[in-house]
């Protein structure tokens, strides 16, 4: 029902046709003429509607995204317009209850959409997914009045949201986050500040963890914040690798009124909140890596095809076919390890946590490995900024580090094995 709200809104809106430069059309129409080969074509097993919304997103990737990634990239420009026109198509809160006008899919069905939309721009589509993950938390904790008031806004991305777990002090050990809510009335005070904040600064919305109680994670609370409340304030845009088209700031509280009646869920409920947002984040992030290898992939074949060195195409190195059917076959099994997670976190099933870190730890590696050998296969052109490869490459390096990284996936695996029985 929700995926038909999507198309049918999809064919309102007018895909805008680009002049693309030079190397934007080598790179991004080849990668739609040559066709797909069968074994790596991420719409194979899907049912007719997610075939259908996946090319609504495939589309979108390539005429309102991929056209402009490099500029984004290089002007560190964040989209907010085309953000605007992904949530037309229901991207802004696509596991959002239709109610308060999310679209109400599953977790696969999100995934299918975020691989897709990440082939036209991962950074982009990277924020889209925290800006999913913190509207389906007040879809979720929050109460009617909370979900009424933030989801509708969030959900066609009026407003944009950010969330704000990390600090300086505190980043892998996340519990031990410092930022303190002391009750005042009917408001919290909220003092602290929080680091690497995704759209920090250029946000709406923050959905703060902080201390209303002891240490540890039973004294975390989690508390909506609307830019313009005094006492709020931004550090200085980060300088980053990759994710440019996206702001990183610190988020800084000094006095911060915070209502009570924006507070998710009751007193030290907030960890649990920040934790379940991250399951179904670390499946977005994956998802995001997930496109760019596909993308990368296409181009190492399109690459291979067309350059020519000791008299033939690449195509006819066995060593290079060899590399580039292990990229394909990493592709598959983790675009499988997604799915799969994706619906055992659906299901809610008791494999759920563990298959989420599972696979945000194997994806965001091998697609990271993917991209980074497609730019070998590339030569020296893979290093220049005017190929696509080196931009999937930077901007996916940092899916190893974040939403939980890839060490700290390990601890959670290693403590489901060794502590359930
Ligand atoms: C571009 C960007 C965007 C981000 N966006 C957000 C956001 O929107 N919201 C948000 O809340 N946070 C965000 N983050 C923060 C991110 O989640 C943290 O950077 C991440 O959790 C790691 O924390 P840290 O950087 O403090 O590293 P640390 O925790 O200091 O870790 C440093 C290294 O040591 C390893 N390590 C730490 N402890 C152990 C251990 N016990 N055993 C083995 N290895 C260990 C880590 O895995 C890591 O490799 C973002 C970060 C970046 C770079």
């Amino acid at each position: 029902m929700a995926a038909v709200k999507a198309l049918a809104m999809a064919r309102g809106v007018r895909l805008g046709s680009y002049s693309i430069g030079r190397n934007r059309s080598l790179i991004f129409n080849s990668v739609q003429r040559r066709g797909i080969a069968a074994c790596i074509d991420p719409s194979i097993g899907l049912t007719d509607e997610q075939k259908e919304f996946q090319k609504v997103a495939f589309d979108f990737a390539a005429n309102e995204m991929a056209p402009h990634m490099a500029e984004w990239d290089l002007k560190e420009i964040f989209p907010l317009e085309a953000m605007r026109k992904a949530a037309q198509l229901g991207f802004g809160g696509i596991y959002v209850n239709p109610d308060v006008g999310g679209s109400g899919l599953s977790r696969l069905d999100t995934s299918i959409i975020f691989e897709a939309l990440s082939t036209g721009c991962v950074s982009t589509t990277a924020y889209i997914s925290i800006h999913n993950m913190c509207a389906w938390m007040i879809d979720t904790f929050g109460n009617n009045e909370q979900r009424e008031k933030f989801c509708p806004d969030l959900c066609s991305m009026r407003k944009f949201a950010s969330y704000c777990l990390t600090e300086p002090g505190s980043g892998s050990d996340a519990a031990s986050l410092l930022t303190s809510a002391r009750l005042q009335g009917d408001h919290y005070i909220l003092n602290g500040s929080k680091a690497f904040i995704s759209g920090g600064g250029d946000t709406d919305v923050y959905v703060v963890m902080c201390r209303t109680g002891g240490k540890g994670p039973k004294g975390i609370s989690c508390l909506v914040l609307e830019k313009g409340t005094p006492g709020l304030s931004f550090g200085k845009k980060e300088k980053k690798v990759g994710w440019n088209s996206q702001p990183t700031r610190a988020v800084i509280f000094e006095d911060c009124a915070v209502p009570v009646t924006n507070r998710l869920g009751a007193e030290g409920e907030g960890f649990t909140i920040a934790m379940k947002g991250l399951n179904g984040g670390r499946i977005n992030i994956a998802s995001c890596s997930l496109g760019a290898a596909h993308a990368s992939v296409l181009l190492a074949r399109d690459h291979m095809c067309v350059r020519k060195q000791f008299g033939e195409t690449l195509s006819n190195s066995q060593f290079l076919q060899f590399k580039l059917a292990e990229m394909a076959t990493k592709l598959v099994a983790s675009r499988l390890l997604v799915r799969q997670a994706a619906v055992a976190l659906q299901e809610g099933r008791p494999d759920a946590v563990s298959l989420c870190s599972m696979a945000k730890l194997f994806v965001t590696d091998e697609c990271f490995s993917i991209c980074n050998q497609s730019l070998q296969i590339h030569g020296g052109y893979g290093y220049l900024k005017d190929y696509a490869v080196q931009q999937y490459v930077r901007d996916i390096r940092v899916h190893q580090i974040l939403e939980g990284t890839n060490e700290v996936m390990r601890m959670i695996i290693a403590r489901s094995l060794l502590t359930e029985s």
